[in-house]
């Protein structure tokens, strides 16, 4: 779509964060725009205005000028317009030393969702209660994790792979794209029954992408909210096929009334949904394959139900699973970590601090993302200490880092096994 010189709708919060998001610039900078000039563009390969040396904000009321003589504008139209500027690629980010890594949260907004991203976990809302996901730390494909601060602010996670994958990955091999996905979902409504692929079955049934393994920490649940996780003992693709085709697929599927500080294990193959009035943080391999197998017999926004994949759902069913329960912690050795989930994609560990210590230095990255707390880590570039709901990566390079917590803090550790060889 090329870009239309000129709107003229008035430039309003919303509108700023818009754009400083489509141009890779960090809400942050965003935020800092008063009456004058405020948001300049950083190199990165989302960022299609780099040529553009800034671009101006005159605040309320007032349009959006690009240098250049574009006025671009406010009203939703213009997002897409900016990003169909398609100028070349800008070079890979200055060779700094990494530091640990904050990045821009991506939000989603379904059906499904609520506010609790924003009045739990801090992040910023605008209007509306359908605010269902906060990706963290992603690399896949046109979603990407942005620095915001810090000398490397602006590059994407993607950028950092191909240019600093050694660093990054320490013992590792330097991997295609960023193995993990970490994120937070406030499942307001029940999300649909859904099951995702194994590697192998991926590649056959939805190449290029990877299966799916995840693990899911309850956050904050209400009294009756349920999970559904793994099939009934017996049920075999037969049984599970003709419950679906009867719309009462719930049938077939195991579920409990989770906890908070729960951890449910969903390797790839096992049936889940998260039930309604649950806050859960997530890591999982980087992919989106998912086939949705029943969507509760109810509707989309448009009064259409939404499609279902049964046929690739009940393909990539492991029905040999079984019923899923809460993962019962595991000691460690030292009595502030408890190990939540140890399998062939990610090692999920949970630490309990409240004075210092240190974590890594132990050739790999670690992602830590803070449930509970406020914590503060050595070589961070943010301004503020790692407040409930954020994510810091501590790349490999950066060896062994000191947390300082701020009282009792409480949080993720997701990183890779010893073993691991390529996403
Ligand atoms: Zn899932």
């Amino acid at each position: 779509m090329p870009l239309a010189p000129r709107w003229s709708a008035p430039v309003d919060r919303q509108t700023v964060r818009g754009l400083a998001a489509v141009l890779g610039t960090s809400n942050a900078e965003a935020h800092r725009a008063g009456s004058s000039p405020i948001i300049s563009t950083r190199p990165s390969p989302h960022n299609r205005a780099t040529r553009l040396p800034a671009l101006q904000v005159p605040w309320l009321g007032q349009s959006v000028k690009l240098a250049g003589g574009f006025t671009i504008a406010a009203g939703d139209a213009s997002f897409s317009a900016v990003v169909a500027l398609q100028l070349p690629k800008p070079k890979m980010c200055a060779m700094s030393p990494l530091y640990p890594l904050r990045f821009r949260p991506i939000l989603r907004r379904y059906i499904w969702g609520g506010r609790k991203l924003g009045s739990v976990l801090g992040k910023e809302l605008g209007e509306g209660d359908d605010y269902a996901e906060s990706w963290e730390v992603v690399d896949h494909g046109e979603d990407q994790s942005v620095v915001t601060d810090g000398p490397l602010a602006g590059a994407t996670l993607a950028e950092l792979v191909a240019g600093r994958g050694p660093e990054l990955f320490g013992m590792h091999p330097p991997q295609p794209r960023f193995p993990l996905l970490l994120k937070f979902l406030d499942a307001n409504r029940k999300l649909s029954l859904q099951v995702h692929p194994d590697d192998q079955r991926a590649r056959r049934l939805d190449p290029p992408d990877l299966g799916k393994t995840e693990a899911w920490v309850v956050l904050a649940a209400e009294p009756d909210s349920v999970i559904y996780a793994g099939l009934k003992p017996g049920v075999d693709r037969q049984q599970l096929a003709q419950h679906i085709q009867q719309g009462a697929a719930q049938e077939s599927v195991h579920r409990f009334q989770p906890r908070p500080g729960d951890c449910v294990f969903l390797p790839s193959g096992v049936v889940h949904a998260i039930g309604a009035g649950l806050l859960i943080a997530e890591i999982q391999q980087a992919s989106d394959t998912t086939y949705r197998l029943f969507d509760w017999n109810r509707v989309g926004a448009d009064g259409q139900p939404r499609p279902l994949h049964i046929e690739q759902g009940l393909e990539a069913t492991d029905y040999a699973a079984g019923p899923v329960y809460p993962q019962p912690p595991r000691p460690t050795g030292q009595s502030h970590i408890e190990r939540l989930v140890e399998c062939e994609k990610f090692v999920l560990d949970r630490w309990r601090l409240d004075g210092p210590r240190t974590l890594g230095g132990d050739h790999r990255f670690h992602i830590v993302s803070v449930i509970e707390g406020q914590l503060t880590v050595a070589g961070d570039a943010g301004k503020q200490p790692l407040a409930k709901g954020s994510t810091v990566l501590l790349p490999a390079a950066v060896g062994e880092v000191e947390l300082s917590p701020l009282g009792a803090v409480e949080f993720l550790d997701a990183y890779l096994p010893q073993d691991f060889s390529k996403a």
